[in-house]
């Protein structure tokens, strides 16, 4: 059983967060260490602590990440100029919570999609 993160209690609104966006599958909310004039982690609610723990079970709030991070997009006005959703796993993708989530980038060009080595 994975550990509880911080997301958790975000998701359960027991941590106070600037929550952009929740239903029965996802939660969004802005990162608070913004990499971007726009920066939004979308959580799934279950825990699932890292994309080596996804199951088919975890397909359809999965695929919701991708719709609200659309929507979100749209709503936050980044969506012509394009964005970048961004899901690290464990240490060398740079995870640092270990609750699954996707980071929605966008306002600013990215520049290059991964630092040289
Ligand atoms: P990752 O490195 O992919 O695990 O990203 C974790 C992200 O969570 C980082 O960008 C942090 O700034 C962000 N973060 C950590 N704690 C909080 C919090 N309490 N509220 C919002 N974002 C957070």
């Amino acid at each position: 059983m994975a550990q509880e993160t911080i997301f958790s209690k975000i998701i359960r609104r027991e941590i106070p967060a600037d929550i952009l966006y929740q239903d029965e599958l996802v939660t969004a909310f802005r990162d608070i260490h913004p990499r971007a004039p726009t920066h939004i982690l979308i959580v799934p609610n279950r825990l699932v602590a890292t994309v080596d723990d996804v199951t088919e079970a975890d397909e359809l709030a999965l695929g919701r990440l991708f719709t609200v991070a659309a929507r979100l997009a749209r709503e936050q006005g980044i969506a012509s100029d394009g964005y970048r959703l961004i899901v690290n796993c464990r240490e060398h993708g740079g995870q640092e919570v270990y609750h699954l989530h996707m980071h929605l980038l966008g306002g600013r060009p990215l520049g290059a999609m991964v630092a040289r080595g």
